[in-house]
């Protein structure tokens, strides 16, 4: 998969992209990532990226047109091109795997007051939020959707079992996971799980499943019943 961002701050992305699973998917060609600057887009000495809005208000936007020029440069034909924004659907893990299966994203981050309303109406096949607050600028979203796509790609994970295991996957949170040792400061494995008796194991973690998400997370029971996925 190839991964285009286009930001303001493209000293953000060195470090989380440059570590863990995402250093590693990029060191076995299983991800292409490339961060641009968007001032490299400007033809003016001031490389000018942001004006006042019209109708007044306070703060900058972005302008339209080192944005245009940018992805017009960067998008292919299969670019899905996504502007990230508060106003956006909010990502969850069937948009991440959604993502997962496009050949190209190309990520355009927002900052100041957002960015010309004309990006979003004639460029973005996608408005995508990462939850209901608002951040600086749309370099952490853009970070965190490549994680959680990277993540999904086949052969990224060392057990590809693992992303379908875990929470959201099903629509249910994960069960509890221990690992040794089976008492802890009096605290106890559940005897199941030493048992050995894989049928036995696979129904205490789906019960757990169920259990964890009607306590912790209703709102996804619900959801998953809308969607016929439940009785
Ligand atoms: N004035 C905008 C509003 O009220 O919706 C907020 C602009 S925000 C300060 C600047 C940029 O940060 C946005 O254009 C967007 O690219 C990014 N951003 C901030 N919060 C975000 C979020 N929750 N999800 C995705 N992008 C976000």
């Amino acid at each position: 998969m190839k991964i285009d961002v286009l930001t303001l701050f493209p000293g953000m992305f060195s470090g989380p992209l440059d570590d863990s699973i995402i250093k590693r998917a990029r060191a076995e060609g299983l991800l292409d990532l490339a961060v641009h600057n968007l001032r490299d887009y400007t033809h003016d000495r001031h490389r000018t990226v942001d004006d006042k809005p019209f109708g007044g208000g306070p703060g900058m936007l972005l302008k339209p047109e080192p944005i245009f020029e940018a992805v017009e440069h960067l998008a292919r034909d299969q670019t899905r091109v996504i502007l990230l924004s508060p106003a956006g659907r909010t990502l969850n893990q069937a948009i991440a795997r959604e993502l997962a299966r496009q050949e190209h994203l190309l990520l355009v981050c927002g900052s100041y007051e957002g960015v010309d309303e004309r990006v979003r109406e004639a460029l973005a096949d996608d408005e995508l939020s990462i939850g209901d607050y608002v951040l600086t600028n749309g370099a952490l979203p853009a970070m965190v959707i490549i994680e959680a796509v990277t993540r999904l790609l086949p052969g990224v994970l060392g057990d590809d079992q693992s992303s379908h295991d875990e929470s959201f996957s099903g629509g249910l949170l994960e069960y509890p996971q221990y690992t040794r040792p089976a008492e802890f400061r009096g605290l106890e494995v559940p005897e199941v799980l030493l048992s050995g008796n894989h049928a036995e194991i696979a129904k205490w973690r789906a019960h757990q499943a169920k259990k964890r998400t009607r306590e912790q997370r209703p709102d996804l029971l619900e959801q998953k019943r809308r969607d016929g996925l439940m009785e």
